[in-house]
């Protein structure tokens, strides 16, 4: 015969009670559940349907009679005993907590020896006496108004904080905006300080010789492009941000665009035997359209394409009219697939599904990647052309590789206007 253990949920907030309780009730045969909020205890409480709720009546963010209000309103709790343990014993409160739903009172301090018997007589159907119904109108106003006035107090704390939180954000953009500006200009130097190096007709003949020194030159070469690129990816992001994306609208040629995105990675695409196939004569070559952020947002996609797949893989980008002011453009890669949760996510800034320490060596190769600002710039792109831009993707899997598919639309002729 299998005995079934009465469950008791525990709400309290300080945790040398919360121990006493749990683990005296424990070794009386209860199972013990304990939640240290209201918010936690009401989705534990739906979660596992306990015999018994106990609750402390002052708690952080709901107190014990909210929460058996809110539990009562369930009809799946409408017969479950929930008893405050509490040291508020004044009749008005007793009062209070009768209206708001409570079966019964437990006064604290504790009574570890009488514990278990009070729990037992809770269990067994027992409660305490209910309000008399001379005062029970008054009492139900008066309850009312306390929780009205707790929610309309904490609507005041959230909305003050709520301000705080914008303005330390905006403190942050600015932030972000001016250290990324300050870098950019010695960064500039750099490169051109390491480019003179490299051209340097008294080491370039020993950069022949000696491949040590090379792979030095070439590597801090390298790790300054790198700096750039994510710095300029910054600035950009914090335009974008802070709405002073001002397009510079013009004719603008979007087969060229992809043809010299594609370029770009020319050197990847051969290294990692990868197919680009696209046809140039699909793409409108006279849009009216930010020329230099429309390339930035295609190089992003098509870089993205190249290292989310893998080794031989192919890549399709193609281009359709949708009416006669409007280009559909797809950047469909065979790659590992993106995951549905993280579909929803890609396009936030600083988002990345992958493993940082892979992301952070290199930019082409296969899975590598940068700091999670490219989908978010390319977004900002290409809304501020009065476009959109999404993915589909049927999952992650590198096994199989269900790809995934960038697209975005673009009015043929964008209005210069800032985001
Ligand atoms: P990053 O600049 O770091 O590459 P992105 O904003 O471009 O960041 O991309 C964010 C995340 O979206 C990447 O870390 C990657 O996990 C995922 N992702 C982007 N493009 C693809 C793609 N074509 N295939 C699979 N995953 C992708």
């Amino acid at each position: 015969m299998t005995i079934k253990l009465n469950t008791i949920l525990y709400i309290e907030d300080d945790e040398a009670s919360r121990s006493l309780v749990e683990r005296t009730l424990q070794f009386h045969g209860y199972r013990v559940l304990v939640a240290d909020c209201g918010l936690v205890g009401i989705d534990l409480a739906r979660k596992e349907s306990p015999d018994l709720i106990l609750t402390d009546i002052n708690l952080p963010d709901l107190t014990g009679r909210e929460i058996t209000t809110r539990l009562r309103s369930d009809s799946k709790f409408e017969g479950t005993p929930i008893v405050a343990l509490t040291a508020q014993t004044l009749s008005e409160q007793r009062d209070l907590a009768m209206v708001a739903g409570l079966t019964g009172y437990i006064t604290k301090p504790l009574d570890v020896e009488a514990l278990p018997k009070q729990v037992e007589y809770y269990l067994g159907g027992g409660r305490d006496l209910a309000v008399d119904a001379g005062r029970l109108g008054d009492v139900q106003a008066r309850y009312t108004r306390e929780v009205v006035e707790r929610l309309e107090s904490r609507i005041r704390d959230l909305e003050a904080l709520n301000v705080a939180l914008r303005r330390l954000d905006k403190m942050k953009d600015t932030f972000i905006q001016i250290t990324a500006h300050e870098l950019r200009t010695p960064l500039t130097l750099l490169y051109g300080y390491s480019r003179l190096l490299e051209d340097n007709a008294t080491i370039k003949p020993h950069m022949i010789d000696d491949p040590a020194l090379r792979m030095l030159v070439e590597g801090m070469n390298g790790s300054i492009m790198r700096m750039q690129n994510v710095v300029n990816e910054v600035v950009t992001m914090s335009r974008i941000m802070t709405n002073k994306i001002d397009l510079v609208v013009g004719t603008t040629d979007l087969g060229a665009i992809t043809a010299k995105s594609v370029k770009a990675y020319e050197n990847a695409i051969r290294e990692r035997h990868l197919t680009v196939q696209f046809e140039k004569s699909q793409f409108p070559n006279k849009m009216q359209a930010d020329w230099e952020m429309l390339e930035l947002a295609m190089r992003n996609l098509v870089s993205n394409a190249i290292k989310y797949t893998p080794d031989k893989g192919r890549i399709d980008i193609s281009a359709a009219m949708e009416g006669d002011q409007s280009v559909r453009v797809t950047v469909r890669d065979h790659g590992i697939g993106i995951d549905n949760v993280d579909q929803r996510g890609i396009f936030e800034r600083f988002h990345t599904t992958g493993d940082m320490q892979l992301h952070s060596t290199s930019k082409t190769s296969f899975l590598g990647g940068g700091i999670g600002l490219g989908l978010a710039i390319c977004k900002g792109i290409i809304e501020a052309h009065g476009g959109r831009l999404w993915v589909e993707s049927d999952g992650y899997n590198p096994e199989t590789l269900p790809g995934s598919a960038f697209i975005f639309t673009l009015p043929i002729n964008a209005e210069r206007k800032e985001k």
